[in-house]
């Protein structure tokens, strides 16, 4: 065990999840092990409810410990060192643990936090570490203890077999493991909301698909490229995304010369809906999530929202529905999406913006509008001449 370095996974969420746990966990193992699948010789094993990463010595266990605690279930990870659990071994272990956080990050105090899950040990916690605590003491002659505010703390984890040990906690993303939530299709614009929140129901174990629709030659190949960018970037969380691209000019043609101008966002909005739920079933989706938000534009007034939705009978999805636009950016830039979604090319909804787009649409008149148009014929069109592309 002395040639492994090793990295403890707590699960947070997962552990609540009573009967299923060992579900949940057998889940979150294989998307952990996918994650660590660029790191040569990683092992991924479960023991009393952690989860045990083992590396080789010579793995950059930054890295190790980044591609773990971003897989959706992990609550924390510690970069840790593993020892038999005897006293002794266990302060000489310690000893070289702390002279290593004197060399690399300067430590001056620490305070010993000892656990003892292993009840029939004879040894009391507090006991473990003040005899830990003296032992670091006597081999890192520079070290002071400071029960208030120490530098470091050093965790001693002593199990039936094994003791752990380790200074740092990082928080992982929390959540639930990828493919405990069915699955969702995701209308993914080039924006900064969708992205969002196709994540949010990712990191609620939801596995993502999505719909892009576009307005070729209104807009550019370029403005489709910039939206498999940022599926990249959301499936290097989500796994892979099969996303379904489609031209919908046709279908704005087709309302803006026979539906009243006002209308037409509105309009264009509902056949997005009807033709993803389309692709939705298929697919075995059970759910579209927009990144839409109450108020934020003409089209997101509760209005609207509901009459958009009156044309699908399947849920609609909306994660973002009560944050502020500050608080969504504030998000997409801890994913990595943010910089991404701001490069500056034009979307399908930006063609044939009406001037003053209604802001409360009355379903009877909006489906007035639609009578003129053969919506059924279109939205099969648009699905049969739809174009598959595999992202991640
Ligand atoms: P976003 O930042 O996600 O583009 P937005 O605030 O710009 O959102 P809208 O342009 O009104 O708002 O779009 C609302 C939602 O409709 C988007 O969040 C997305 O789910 C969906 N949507 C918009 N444009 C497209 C598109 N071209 N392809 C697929 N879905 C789209
Ligand atoms: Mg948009």
């Amino acid at each position: 065990m002395n040639d492994e370095k090793i990295l403890i996974v707590r699960c947070g969420e997962v552990a609540l999840k009573g009967m299923n746990k060992p579900y949940f966990e057998r889940i979150l193992v294989e998307r952990i092990r996918k994650n660590l699948s660029k790191i040569n010789g990683a092992k991924v094993s479960r023991k009393e409810g952690l989860i045990f990463v083992r590396v080789p010595l010579d793995s950059d266990m930054n890295q190790v410990a980044a591609e773990v605690s971003k897989v959706f279930g992990v609550s924390s990870v510690s970069p840790a060192l593993e020892v038999e659990s005897d006293l002794e071994a266990i302060g000489s272990k310690a000893v070289e643990f702390m002279n290593t956080m004197i060399e690399n990050e300067g430590v001056k105090t620490f305070k010993v936090e000892a656990k003892r899950a292993d009840k029939n040990f004879p040894i009391k916690s507090p006991e473990i570490a003040a005899k830990v605590g003296a032992s670091v003491l006597k081999g890192c002659k520079v070290l002071k203890v400071d029960v208030h505010e120490p530098d470091c703390h050093l965790f001693i984890d002593l199990r039936a077999d094994r003791t752990y040990i380790y200074t740092r906690k990082i928080n992982g993303l929390g959540g639930l493991p990828l493919g405990t939530n069915g699955r969702g299709m995701v209308l993914l614009s080039g924006g900064i909301d969708s992205p969002v929140a196709a994540w949010m129901m990712a990191k609620r174990g939801m596995v993502i698909d999505a719909v892009h629709f576009h307005s070729y030659p209104y807009t550019s190949p370029r403005a489709q490229q910039k939206v498999e960018e940022l599926a990249e970037i959301v499936s290097s969380y989500c796994g892979r995304i099969n996303m379904t691209v489609i031209n919908l000019l046709p279908i704005q043609e087709e309302i803006v010369s026979n539906c009243p101008e006002d209308e037409t966002t509105i309009l264009v909005r509902r056949f997005m809906m009807r033709i993803a739920e389309k692709i939705a079933v298929k697919q075995n989706a059970l759910m579209l999530i927009t990144g839409e938000n109450l108020g934020q534009v003409a089209s997101q007034t509760a209005e609207a929202l509901v009459v958009t939705d009156q044309s699908v009978s399947m849920p609609v999805m909306r994660p973002l529905i009560g944050m502020d636009k500050v608080e969504i950016m504030d998000m997409a830039r801890r994913i990595g999406t943010y910089e991404k979604s701001i490069e500056p090319y034009e979307d399908c909804c930006t063609v044939f913006l009406p001037k003053h787009p209604v802001t409360k649409p009355r379903l009877e008149k909006i489906l007035k509008s639609e009578s003129k148009l053969d919506v059924e014929k279109l939205v099969e069109m648009a699905v049969d001449s739809a174009e598959q592309v595999q992202i991640g």
